[in-house]
């Protein structure tokens, strides 16, 4: 089981998804390009009327011909301002709003996958996904976004009027166009590793300057300031040399721009030349020709120099996109339906990563309604054990019959209406405690709630909450004690009604009221469930049907708490240094 990393969609699979979420808010969309593009077409206004002053005054025009202009330059450059306002705000909002819904998949889709696949992934992998990709696509589709969308529609409407003027003026301009490809393509591949490194460069200056701070007492007791203060020394020229390079390297691609766009006004100019010459166009049309090319001179360029960034974002949606590209387990519930409430679990054995057996060769019944406690000293497989019977995880040998079912065959739906595992980190889920409770059935109403964190004795604290069950809780909201956290996850079972339930319980200090208090709850959660709890404080073994002592993953005993203490085995090794010095820990553990 060596960890995986996620895949990377292509570029078509990745437009696809980008495309299809772009679709479902076609309104949108459609009203943010038209502004946009209102905004470029109101930008051709002034070249054009500049272009058609230049006529008027070299013929006889008066000064009213003058004042004409100024207004409608003034007025187009108003609209283009406006429009160009709402037209960003728009594009932004589709932008944020496609990427919130990509990003909501993604989530989703890693929540829904199989938790054997689960495990198998690099943890590192998936949070830089949702946290740094989705940052780069985000600054893509929000600054880049309407910058390029707008450019784009600049670019081709500008070259349009040029081409409306007149045909040859529009194809002296596009002399310009494989200059630009050539810078383009000089820039690129040259400009995209240096980057890179200026990155990692800078990552390890930090990391030089963190680690002299935080070791700051070692780094005098060693006499070691001179070392480590050459250490950052050294990193900083290594990035303050790349930054320099990707300057210069930068600063040449723009001076090969600035070529591109001499070549471009020159060819505009000298055929206006010839043009006005021999009487085929007017001085206003070479006039305004030359105004349109030199207004896409920032559009281009701005393109050209935030390529880098388009590429990394580009780069980041791909890898959004191949989580997407999983296979999601929506399998329905085919197959066949567990008979009973049983478990059965034959010949298990588990290792970790190709490691040593932690669970080996166990077989183990559990009748259905039955309360089985499994004990054992720390390390000895408990939690690996209560993941397998709760079939979260896939054993590595042997079967695990739910109902009379291998788990296998009755997928991982049915397996989870079957058999709920609460395990030893309870997690609090941040919102309305009411929300948290109703993970494990949304359709719950707010008297089945209720009557659940009645059930495991928590309902009179919940009501003493300011705001009782719509209190917010969680991180940054009402911290619960590990206690309520228990609780509410015991309510959530309740809930969730399984058949089956394994409880791997937190360690809680033997004979607290809380701990009472908790045994209460969950016997009373656990009530006419088939259920596996592993015992920390041995009371809990003493009030199961049956008690499996487990050790180096294998069962060593097993029976009634009567039977195994006269027996004189383990089990009453562990009961008796658990109940002799009253607070000991040691058999019971985590
Ligand atoms: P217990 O719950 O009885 O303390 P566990 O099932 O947690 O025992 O652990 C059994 C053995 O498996 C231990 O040696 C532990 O170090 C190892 N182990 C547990 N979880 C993992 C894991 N995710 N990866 C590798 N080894 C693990
Ligand atoms: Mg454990």
């Amino acid at each position: 089981m060596s960890s995986e990393v996620l895949p990377i969609a292509g570029s078509k699979e990745t437009w696809r998804v980008l495309w299809q979420e772009i679709r479902r808010l076609k309104m949108l969309s459609v009203v943010a390009a038209v502004v946009i593009t209102g905004a470029s077409a109101a930008g051709l206004v002034a070249p054009w009327a500049l272009g058609v002053l230049v006529d008027d005054i070299s013929g006889d025009a008066d000064r009213s011909a003058v004042v004409r202009v100024v207004l409608l330059i003034g007025g187009a450059a108003l609209l283009s301002g406006v429009l160009t306002a709402v037209g960003v705000t728009l594009v932004a909002r589709v932008g944020e709003t496609v990427l919130a819904r990509i990003r909501e998949q993604v989530v989703d889709r890693v929540l829904r996958l199989p938790a054997p696949a689960l495990d198998k992934i690099r943890t590192g992998d998936l949070l830089s996904r949702v946290g740094d990709d989705v940052a780069s696509v985000a600054a893509a589709l929000t600054e880049i976004g309407p910058v390029l969308l707008s450019a784009s529609l600049t670019i081709v409407l500008t070259g349009a009027g040029m081409f409306a003027l007149d045909w040859r003026l529009g194809l002296a301009g596009l002399l310009a166009t494989p200059m630009y490809l050539l810078a383009l393509r000089w820039y690129l591949p040259r400009s995209a590793p240096f980057y890179r490194r200026e990155r990692l460069a800078m990552g390890e200056r930090s990391e030089a300057i963190i680690t002299s701070l935080r070791g700051s007492a070692t780094v005098r007791a060693y006499r070691l300031e001179e070392a480590q203060l050459e250490r950052i020394g050294d990193r900083s020229a290594v990035a303050r040399d790349l930054s320099l390079n990707v300057f210069k390297l930068f600063s040449t691609f723009s001076s090969r721009i600035n070529h591109a766009e001499f070549v471009g006004l020159t060819a505009i100019l000298v055929a206006g030349f010839y043009l006005v010459r021999a009487d085929a166009v007017t001085v206003g049309a070479t006039t305004a020709a030359a105004l349109y090319f030199h207004r896409l001179f920032n559009p281009i360029g701005g393109l050209l120099m935030q390529f880098d960034q388009i590429q990394t974002a580009a780069a980041g949606l791909a890898r959004l996109a191949g989580v997407l590209m999983l296979k999601p387990t929506e399998e329905a519930l085919a197959g066949p339906a567990p008979a009973d409430a049983s478990v059965e679990l034959t010949g298990v054995g588990h290792s970790y990563d190709d490691g040593p057996l932690v669970v080996d060769g166990v077989s183990l019944r559990i009748e259905p309604g039955e309360r089985v406690a499994l004990v054992g000293a720390s390390g000895a497989g408990k939690t690996t054990l209560a993941a397998i019977a709760a079939g979260v995880l896939m054993p590595t040998a042997g079967v695990v019959r739910l109902g009379g079912v291998d788990i296998r065959e009755l997928g991982e739906a049915r397996t989870q209406q079957q058999v709920a595992l609460l395990s030893q980190e309870v997690h609090v889920f941040s919102g309305p405690l009411l929300d948290d409770v109703r993970l494990a059935k949304a359709s719950a109403t707010v008297e089945e709630v209720e009557a659940a964190l009645e059930l495991v004795g928590a309902l009179a604290w919940v009501r003493a909450l300011p705001e009782g069950l719509e209190s917010q809780v969680g991180e940054n909201a009402h911290q619960l004690t590990g206690a309520q956290a228990q609780q509410v996850a015991l309510a959530r079972l309740v809930l969730a009604d399984p058949a089956v339930a394994v409880l791997d319980e937190a360690t809680a200090e033997a004979g607290s009221a809380g701990a009472r208090e908790l045994e209460r709850a969950s016997a009373a959660a656990t009530a006419g469930r088939t259920t596996l709890v592993v015992a920390h404080r041995l009371t809990q073994a003493e009030q199961a049907d049956r008690i499996v002592v487990l050790d180096h993953g294998r069962v060593v005993e097993s029976g009634t708490h009567a039977d195994l203490l006269a027996a004189g085995g383990r089990y009453s090794q562990l009961w008796h240094s658990w109940t002799g010095t009253g607070t000991a820990k040691e058999g019971a553990s985590r």
